[in-house]
């Protein structure tokens, strides 16, 4: 009775050892939901990869990776001092890598912890988090004592070819490490051969795990179904069924993430025109879902409730049977999977 994530176990293993094998230097990242797999069951695959360094989100998932992977641990958001001082506790293990974003960082990180190991933070284009090339330049001019700074980290825009911007940084001429997200292959050849004397690290997570996405399949159990006629009401808000058919009780709700979807813009238009241009049963108000049956998506009848929904399927098409599953169109990283089948 589960919304559940199957691995084919020899499928998606043999994915992540050749992404593994083709990416010198790899710094798997486990963060959030895990891409939902879950982090402590990543820091697992990373630890049997062989790598040498994972990659975590924030200070809070430490806990789920440092019992399961020996190596070093790289905490990628930039360690933050409050203006009221840096009162949360710094852990201090010897395999943990700290980054910092700000000069005043550095320095309180370095008051907390004895010898920290860090990488530094450029602002690049993303404008999300870092030093200016300035400020990168003047802390090396002026290096705090008593810090292990062990390369530069930049975080890079997608879809674009950012390694100009990589090469514009590695042009100061400050470190000796850099590590880079969203570089594609060709880009992090074409970087080591410009820069022979730099060790290049790429962190992936999403290309690493969720990059062979036929090695997974989401399902979620039908848990009851019911004969309905057109005009009858159902669910909370009481709507009325729109023609004869079945609704469908299925596993997955809000708490699992179904039925999110992440902001869009400019697409939305164009899809509702899409959506119009169909003729299905959003006429009738109705929202596509992300299961399947038959061969097809199939509609909500209303939201999902907090951890199932309520599918409508038209009476052309033979309901399944209770226990039976949907196929279901997931969006990995928004999901809370009920659980993790590998084979
Ligand atoms: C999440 C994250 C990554 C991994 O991104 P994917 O798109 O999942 O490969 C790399 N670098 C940083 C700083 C991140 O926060």
């Amino acid at each position: 009775m589960a919304l559940t994530l199957t691995v084919d176990g020899p499928r998606w293993r043999a994915h992540l050892r050749s992404v593994a094998d083709r990416t010198p230097g790899l710094v798997p990242v486990a963060k959030g939901n895990g891409y939902g797999f879950g982090v402590g069951r990543l820091a697992r695959k990373a630890g049997w990869l062989g790598s040498d360094l994972l990659a975590v989100g924030g200070y809070g998932e430490l806990s789920e990776v440092m019992g399961r992977f020996d190596g070093d641990v790289l905490v990628m958001t930039p360690r933050r001092v409050s203006s009221t001082g840096d009162s949360e506790r710094v852990p201090t293990d010897p395999r943990l890598v700290h980054t910092v974003g700000r000069p005043e960082d550095l320095q309180a990180l370095t008051a907390t912890v004895d010898r920290p190991r860090v990488l530094v933070e450029g602002l690049t284009s993303m404008r999300r988090h870092g030093l200016t090339m300035d400020e990168l330049a003047h802390l090396v001019a002026h290096p705090p004592s008593g810090v292990r700074i062990e390369g530069l980290a930049l975080h890079l825009p997608i879809g674009i070819d950012a390694t100009q911007e990589v090469r514009d940084w590695l042009a100061l001429g400050l470190t000796r490490q850099v590590f880079v997200s969203h570089l594609s292959a060709g880009q992090l050849a074409d970087l080591r051969t410009r820069h022979p004397d730099v060790t290049i690290r790429p962190r992936v997570g999403t290309s690493l795990w969720l990059g062979d996405r036929a090695a997974l399949t989401v399902s979620a159990t039908v848990l009851d179904v019911h004969a309905v006629t057109r005009g009858q009401r159902a669910g909370y808000r009481q709507r009325r069924v729109p023609r004869d058919g079945h609704l469908l009780v299925v596993a997955g709700g809000t708490a699992h993430g179904i039925g999110l979807e992440a902001p869009t813009a400019a697409a939305s238009a164009r899809q509702r025109a899409i959506a119009l241009a169909r003729g299905g049963l959003d006429a009738a108000g109705l929202a596509l879902s992300p299961y399947s049956w038959a061969g097809r998506q199939r509609w909500f009848l209303e939201p999902p409730h907090m951890q199932s929904s309520m599918l409508f399927l038209p009476a052309s098409v033979p309901p399944p049977a209770i226990g039976a599953e949907l196929g279901v169109e997931a969006r990995f990283t928004t999901t809370a999977f009920d659980q993790v089948t590998i084979s």
